[in-house]
């Protein structure tokens, strides 16, 4: 079975890459080492079986390390 996994930025949305994988495991990307809720918050399964990563893009990574502030004003508004 191949599985798209979408990357998106949590904070602009922007679409940060795609890739397609055979999937054997979950344990190949490195998932079986984030908690449940971690994995509640950062990955989306969707129905078309398509995989939604929330992850973070460069453009606001930069932002982030000028602003650390956003770091906590995220905190706050999820
Ligand atoms: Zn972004």
């Amino acid at each position: 079975m191949t599985l798209s996994i979408v990357y998106k930025c949590r904070h602009c949305g922007h679409m940060i890459g795609e890739i397609e994988q055979q999937i054997v495991s979950t344990s190949m990307l490195g998932w079986d080492k984030l908690s449940y809720r971690d994995k509640e918050k950062m990955i989306q399964y969707k129905n078309n079986g398509d995989v939604h990563v929330q992850s973070i893009c460069e453009n606001c990574e930069d932002s982030l390390g000028q602003h650390p502030i956003y770091y906590e004003l995220d905190y706050f508004i999820h």
